[in-house]
């Protein structure tokens, strides 16, 4: 049985049309893990029955808009016979000397009030196993009964899930990925509030250090495993040639910043071709000198105004973003050689706007995103694995 939350808050169709997304992407995850399940979807619950329970309900606990995921016995809505279910359930788990705790509920059922379910299956068990005590507070066994039209739910057990809302809710946007922590994080994360996400990875064999594209596409690999059965795209954009003109840009200070600018352009350019609502970036309030305030201004500026910048990860610290990487398993301990050489000894930690623009006349900023927009290439990753294009 699985628990979906937020949804409840919103309006009977938009309700509707999230379930059914929802429903969709149960589906593609046990197709995915070869499990087969029949799924039934009723109010705030969706039931799936098949064989192997145990895998069913670790695979749908990881479904984007999922709450929580129990192992239940379903019966008929007839309340003795759910009030016998739960104390012969209970009983396998109780022992004289323990203390219970049941934990009623109803859904469009009447002729009792969830009181006088509780106390009845209370009382079952205790006739059941003698020498229990009820306590409600802080008791060694819980037991949750719901009565419901479609029938009895009767569980002691609950794998959370993440939350958020189904992905397909909310659009498409673009994430910058990189090789490091931050990044796929910040895309687990607006993948959880229900965005389709698509990835672009800026590289250079040249000036970045040698495992940095594998580092990303490992990231992208474990980033498709949370959208079971959806493949996931991200564009590989070669920027060697603009690193070569950035190299002779005299002032070094700003080079982080111009760099970023020029990610940024060259994702608007994405953006706007391929009909994505937002960029996606990993920043982190004050975590290096590109990512102060006001360089995380200086930086956003070239993006289009009506194009939004979401950046998850603005308030976390580092801890926080780590917590949640090895959560997620998209944390890796070995980050390998992932540097970047463009990188000055003494980056600006507040530029301003005028000396990055004074600076960028120094390149041919527009010459430079055309040539490197002629060297993309594009992978494809699918259940954790990369799927195309095939370079082994
Ligand atoms: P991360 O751990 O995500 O690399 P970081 O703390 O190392 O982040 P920066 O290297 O300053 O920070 O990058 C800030 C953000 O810019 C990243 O989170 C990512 O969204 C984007 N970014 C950085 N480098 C690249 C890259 N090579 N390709 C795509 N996006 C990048
Ligand atoms: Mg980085």
């Amino acid at each position: 049985m699985a628990k979906y939350g937020e949804l409840f808050l919103k309006s009977e169709s938009v309700q509707r049309y999230y379930t059914k997304l929802l429903t969709k992407n149960i589906r593609m995850a046990l197709n995915a893990a070869g499990l087969k399940a029949d799924i039934e979807l009723h109010r705030g619950r969706i039931l799936i029955s098949g064989d192997n329970t145990k895998d069913i309900a670790d695979t749908v606990s990881k479904v984007f808009g999922i709450v929580g995921v129990s192992i239940a016995v379903l019966t008929s809505p007839e309340r003795s016979e759910i009030e016998e279910a739960a104390a012969e359930f209970a009983s396998k788990k109780l022992k004289s000397g323990m203390t219970f705790a049941v934990r009623p509920r109803r859904s469009n059922i009447t002729g009792f009030t969830s009181q006088e379910l509780g106390a009845s299956t209370g009382s079952r068990i205790y006739q059941r196993v003698p020498g229990l005590t009820v306590n409600l507070t802080d008791p060694d066994y819980e037991i949750f009964v719901e009565a419901r039209k479609e029938g009895g739910l009767i569980y002691d057990n609950s794998i959370e899930g993440p939350g958020g809302l189904p992905v397909g809710t909310q659009g498409k946007v673009l994430s910058l990925l990189s090789a490091g922590i931050d990044s796929p994080v910040a895309s687990w994360l607006v993948m959880k509030r229900g965005c389709i996400v698509s990835y672009v990875h800026f590289n250079s064999e040249k000036y970045m250090g040698a495992d940095t594209k594998k580092a990303s596409l490992e990231n992208l690999a474990n980033l498709s495993l949370w959208t079971p059965g959806h493949s996931v795209e991200m564009v590989c954009v070669k920027i060697d040639k603009f690193y070569d003109s950035l190299v002779n840009v005299e002032n070094q200070k700003n080079r982080c910043l111009i760099c970023k600018r020029f990610m940024l352009r060259i994702a608007s350019e994405i953006v706007r071709k391929e009909g994505y609502l937002a960029i996606v970036m990993g920043n982190n309030l004050g975590q290096v000198a590109s990512q102060t305030l006001s360089n995380i201004s200086v930086v956003e500026s070239v993006v289009p105004p009506d194009i939004p910048v979401i950046q998850p990860l603005i308030t976390y610290d580092k801890e926080e973003t780590v917590k949640i990487a090895r959560k997620i398993k998209t944390f890796r301990n070995l980050a390998g050689d992932v540097g970047c050489s463009v990188v000055p000894k003494h980056p600006a930690v507040s530029a301003t706007s005028e000396s990055v623009i004074e600076d960028e006349k120094e390149l041919d900023i527009k010459e430079l995103m055309k040539i490197c927009l002629l060297d993309v290439k594009k992978y494809r990753a699918l259940n954790g694995e990369i799927i195309s294009p095939d370079e082994s």
